[in-house]
């Protein structure tokens, strides 16, 4: 068996999803079977590449244990509220259990047509399944909690967008795939039962410690508000940008999920937005704090007849957790970025220290990530590339100066600092030209790129042989400014 199940989200009630098998493709291949992955998970890596295995992941089969279901949700998308959205073209497989005991979704998608699939064809082209591949992957290896890809497999079939295109089904695995948005399914439905259960469903499953405490749901939501606003920190301490950061595209567990028009920022700039569909900057880099507060607003919302019977102390309740967000995002920002500023202790002027750093590159148009990873030679005693990224301005000297002011109030040996921050500066991410021209290759035909990219970004940290390409900042006819939701 390519996967031994281990099913709990089917023996929620009914409401929750539809069951329905992925719809079988023409001509399956397998694109490309992520080895570590499956290694990590426990999985028969020979099994997932025999034809037993391929027929699971293209959908053609439905593999012993498997319970497939199209999971129930609704969600704000930029703003505004759809009462039901659902998996339109994702199927949740069953639940696999690694070898450490923790639980894991293996959903496919792009695996065809759903109740929830409203007008759409239930697919997924080939260019979006692998840019979430190389995204999710790379995050992963950033240490960016993330939904993984286990597999990528071409349908043999055309997708239509804007033209035929090659279809493409991608196998994810998630720590779950609950969402903001499957909690407010059942607000919007008043159905408090169902709101619950979920509720239950979610502590058990990812946060059991809010079981004992004396008020678990206000508990779950501290919970979730915590992760989330790491997470975030997290994304902007590696210059990402979801693109589509509606409530159904955040997960429950705090995991980076559903890569979309996501990208990484190259200059940096706060303000900068890749989606096509994103024409006032509502998901624009900078603003993501802002937006996962606003969306957890919405769980909290959809918590409130949980958290007290006394609406107004419910209210109370929920605002509190809400209030504390920027507090516990300021926090995890600070501390990840003293990380990446090679900073052990906690001074009161840091954070200056750091915005005044952001705003020199903002008005240099400094390259984010190389910015910061030259800043780790300046420790060793090789300013040039740091300088060199800041324009040679003055600002940017100014600001090296007090930065070494700021060092020698504490006792770090050069090498201990140097190692520290470049395993906070990344050398590599995956820059959206970079991906481009391999999505174009691989469209193809030609994997070569593809590989070469994946085993780059397996080791961002690190200053692996012939990897100088990945680093480079576009040319100005390479730039690409928007990613497209045509998915
Ligand atoms: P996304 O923008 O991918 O997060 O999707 C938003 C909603 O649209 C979800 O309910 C998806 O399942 C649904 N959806 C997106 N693309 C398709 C498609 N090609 N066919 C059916 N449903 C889709
Ligand atoms: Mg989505």
């Amino acid at each position: 068996m390519p996967f031994v199940f281990d099913n709990t989200y089917i023996q929620l009630p009914s409401c929750f999803y539809a069951r329905q098998s992925p719809v079988a493709v023409a001509e399956p291949r397998l694109v490309k079977l992520n080895q570590a992955l499956a290694v990590a998970l426990g999985l028969d890596h020979d099994r997932l590449n025999s034809p037993d295995g391929l027929a699971a992941l293209a959908g053609n089969a439905v593999p012993d244990g498997a319970e497939p279901l199209a999971m129930a949700y609704a969600g704000h998308q930029f703003g505004s509220f759809v009462p039901q959205l659902g998996d339109g073209r994702a199927i949740l497989l069953g639940e696999i259990l690694d070898p450490q005991g923790e639980r894991f979704d293996i959903q496919l998608k792009g695996s065809g047509r759903t109740p929830y699939s409203r007008a759409g064809d239930g697919r997924a082209w080939l260019g979006p399944i692998l840019r979430e591949y190389i995204v999710s992957e790379g995050m992963h290896a950033l240490g960016i909690p993330t939904t993984r890809a286990l597999a990528v497999v071409a349908t043999g079939e055309p997708v239509h967008r804007e033209t035929a295109l090659p279809g493409a089904v991608l196998t994810r695995v998630a720590r779950s795939h609950v969402r903001i948005g499957t909690f407010e399914y059942f607000s919007a439905r008043r159905d408090s039962g169902a709101m619950r259960r979920l509720a239950d469903y979610v502590i058990a499953r990812h946060y059991p410690e809010a079981a004992a405490e004396e008020r678990p749901y206000r508990a779950l939501l501290d919970s979730v508000i915590d992760r989330q606003a790491r997470l975030i920190a997290q994304w902007l301490g590696v210059g990402f940008i979801h693109g589509v950061m509606n409530t159904d595209n955040m997960s429950i567990a705090g995991e980076t999920i559903d890569y979309g028009p996501c990208a990484f920022m190259d200059a940096y700039n706060p303000a900068t937005v890749f989606s096509s569909i994103d024409r006032g900057g509502r998901y624009a880099y900078g603003n993501q704090p802002r937006i996962a507060q606003w969306n957890l607003s919405r769980l909290a919302q959809s918590l409130l007849p949980l958290i007290d019977e006394d609406q107004n102390k419910a209210i109370n309740e929920a605002q509190a957790a809400i209030d504390a967000f920027p507090g516990r995002f300021e926090q995890a920002w600070l501390d990840r970025f003293r990380e990446k500023l090679g900073m052990f202790e906690t001074h009161s002027d840091d954070a200056d220290l750091i915005e005044e750093l952001l705003q020199t590159m903002e008005d240099s148009g400094a390259d984010f990530t190389n910015t910061f990873r030259a800043l780790c030679d300046t420790v060793e005693g090789t300013d040039s590339g740091f300088r060199d990224e800041l324009g040679n301005s003055d600002a940017g000297n100014g600001w090296l100066d007090r930065w070494r002011a700021r060092l020698a109030r504490e006792t770090v040996e050069p090498f201990t600092r140097a190692t520290g921050m470049r395993r906070a500066n990344p050398a590599v991410i995956p820059r959206n030209h970079r991906v481009e021209a391999v999505l174009d290759a691989a469209v193809t035909g030609d994997l070569a790129p593809l590989e070469d990219l994946l085993r780059i970004l397996a080791s961002p940290c690190e200053d692996l042989p012939h990897s100088s390409i990945y680093r480079y900042p576009p040319e100005p006819d390479e730039v690409v400014h928007q990613t497209f939701c045509g998915t």
